[in-house]
């Protein structure tokens, strides 16, 4: 009796170095904030913008010609918290937008309608703690891990009461619900359609598992992707941490400065 053939060996992992620089004058680079630009905190609202960080990101985004915007999780109201001056912005995952001051945020009918039965009719389980977001919901469940089973169920629950269809995202602690067809490569792909972004290179630099919608949108456009940390990815560069970001970002500024002097 002659066995199935034996399936072909996988393809050897794919190297995936540290990105390229100098920066080229024609990028267009897409940031993500928390476990990216800046360390993880146990709260979002404890983060710390380490000085110079905020300076080097408008000497890139001058240089850049303005192209550079942060894609993040958290609001634009929570964005412009840290990084004020209203630049251009993904909030919400994308939910929320601004681009050139012009803010777009999608309706949110489907959050009115929840938010008050949280609570009264719906049980919140303990550990959990709920972020209400322009148009997204965040079901946190920071130094309670045993409570993301939890948060997934009542996370699926919400979702099935919603009458707009709606995506479960889940992230580093966290879980969160949003419109169906919000993720950070579309919000970055929406940039890529606009001046001063259309015509650029996307470069995109993420942490989480919420990112690899951006890595996946920037992979398509011959872009380059930058995971930050261990985890598997689908990015193509790979940096170990926040700190190695500011540092990667700093040595790009001067760089794009000399270009273009
Ligand atoms: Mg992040």
């Amino acid at each position: 009796m002659t066995g199935l053939p034996l399936p072909p060996p996988p393809p050897p992992p794919r190297p995936v170095g540290p990105p390229p620089g100098p920066a080229e004058a024609d990028w267009a680079l897409f940031l993500d904030i928390d476990g990216t630009l800046l360390d993880l905190a146990p709260r979002p609202e404890a983060v710390v913008v380490p000085p110079g960080l905020a300076p080097t990101l408008d000497s890139l985004s001058r240089h850049l010609s303005g192209a550079l915007a942060l894609v993040s999780g958290r609001s634009l109201a929570g964005i412009d918290d840290l990084f004020p001056g209203r630049r251009d912005a993904a909030g919400s995952h994308g939910a929320e937008w601004r681009h050139a001051s012009r803010v777009c945020t999608l309706p949110a009918d489907w959050l009115a309608g929840l938010l008050p039965r949280l609570g009264r009719d719906i049980a919140l389980p303990p550990g959990l703690r709920l972020e209400p977001k322009p148009c997204a919901l965040a079901l946190h469940y920071p130094r309670h891990p045993a409570a993301e089973p939890q948060a997934r169920r009542l996370a699926e629950h919400l979702a099935a009461l919603s009458p707009a269809r709606l995506r479960l995202l889940a992230g580093k602690q966290v879980i969160e619900l949003l419109p169906d067809g919000i993720d950070k490569g579309r919000a970055i792909e929406r940039f890529l359609t606009l001046p001063p972004y259309a015509g650029r290179r996307p470069v995109f630099v993420g942490d989480d598992r919420t990112d690899e919608d951006g890595f996946a949108a920037v992979n398509r456009w011959d872009g380059i992707s930058v995971k930050v940390g261990p985890e598997p990815t689908t990015a193509r560069h790979r940096l170990a941490s926040p700190a190695e970001v500011r540092h990667w970002l700093a040595a790009l500024a001067p760089s794009v400065a000399g270009e273009s002097a």
